[in-house]
């Protein structure tokens, strides 16, 4: 069969079917349908205008809100807005709402063209210069291309990837409704992220460790609260975080946070996903080695500026224009076999 196959339709696998559509390739996205399975449906969204780090994919990454603005003004309402932060500060910042951007994705993607199957894909192997993917009601399907966008799934569909891509579970409150202790919708965000730093430090783990990171974000007519990340030692999600353990921890170090009085102990479902990073901070965008035809997108590290930029890139270089390459080697993403060449 030609065309490309993307297993998870998450934020990455998503803009990936867009950007190969808007190329004219025929494109299956197959997705779980799981949503305790997919990050992007509980994510904050938040989109610094700003560097994030030395590197130049976080150079790059700091104008990805115009690029949502492009994928808007074409496909119309996907959850973006400008945003403000809790006290004035003169840097520009921007969230997409996952709630509005999951509500729009399936009919856009239709409309694009995206051929979309729901499935869990059990295991894929190479068979007559093709890949058969085996899915868990034993259906299969064959793609001359298949990229890996299913998180912190990739790893057990192609257990070789590189080290450096590993899976965190990320904990958070729903609330139902806007706080009213919290005044007017805006984002409220911890000035320093600890997830990232936990993220670098995960290889040498020798037991679990956790962070909370106080944060408060509109999310649909609600809001989420609150982040706790978990990392296990190891390549795996590992087991879940025991839930009232880490709902408990969650609430507990939001009590001693700045954030309003009162919030920690709002009425509001906790819920925990998987998601997954790479180790290094940079994303793995590219074919995987040993393995003609198979291709990873996965490990964001702030996904949401992130995919907008690559997936446009591995889109033309799924169609063949090499030159796409030179941009992802450039962004020092393309790599797959980083580490073994230390
Ligand atoms: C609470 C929270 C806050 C966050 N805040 C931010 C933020 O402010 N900014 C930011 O940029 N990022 C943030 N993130 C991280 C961001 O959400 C993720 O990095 C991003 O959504 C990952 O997208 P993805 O498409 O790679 O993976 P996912 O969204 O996890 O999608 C993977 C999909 O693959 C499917 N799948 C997996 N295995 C299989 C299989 N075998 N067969 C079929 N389907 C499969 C899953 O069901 C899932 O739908 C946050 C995450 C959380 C949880």
């Amino acid at each position: 069969m030609k065309g490309v196959l993307i297993v998870g339709a998450g934020l990455a696998g998503s803009l990936l079917a867009l950007a190969l559509r808007e190329l004219d390739q025929p494109v299956t996205l197959i997705d779980s349908g799981d949503p305790d399975r997919c990050a992007s449906q509980w994510s904050y969204g938040v989109i610094p205008g700003w560097p994030l780090g030395p590197t130049p994919l976080a150079r790059e990454a700091a104008r990805a809100g115009s690029l949502w603005k492009r994928l808007q003004r074409r496909h119309g309402d996907l959850g973006w807005r400008l945003s403000r932060l809790r006290r004035w500060l003169p840097l520009p910042i921007s969230q997409v709402d996952s709630v509005v951007l999951q509500r729009q994705l399936p009919a856009l993607l239709e409309r694009q063209g995206v051929e979309r199957l729901e499935g869990q894909v059990q295991a894929l192997e190479p068979v007559d210069q093709h890949w058969s993917l085996r899915f868990r009601d034993g259906g299969e399907r064959r793609a001359e291309q298949v990229v890996l966008a299913a998180g912190s799934g990739c790893r057990r569909l192609w257990p070789s990837l590189p080290d450096e891509l590993r899976s965190s579970w990320a904990g958070v409150l729903a609330l139902p409704r806007w706080p009213e202790q919290a005044g007017p919708q805006r984002l409220v965000l911890p000035s320093q992220f600890q997830r990232p730093l936990l993220e670098r430090q995960a290889p040498g783990f020798t037991e679990p460790r956790w962070v909370v990171d106080a944060g408060l974000v509109p999310w649909g007519d609600g809001a989420l609260l609150g982040q706790i990340s978990w990392i296990a030692p190891g390549l795996g999600e590992g087991p879940p975080p025991e839930l009232n353990r880490s709902e408990s921890l969650l609430r507990q170090e939001l009590r001693r946070s700045a954030l309003p009085d009162g919030l920690a102990d709002c009425s509001a479902t906790f819920l925990q996903v998987p998601v997954a990073f790479c180790s290094d901070g940079l994303p793995l965008v590219g074919p995987v080695s040993g393995a003609p035809g198979l291709w990873c997108f996965s490990g964001f590290s702030g996904a949401f500026a992130q995919v907008p930029l690559l997936a446009p890139l591995l889109a033309q270089r799924l169609s063949g224009e090499t030159a796409a390459e030179g941009v992802l080697r450039r962004l020092q993403v393309w790599d797959l076999a980083r580490s073994a060449q230390g």
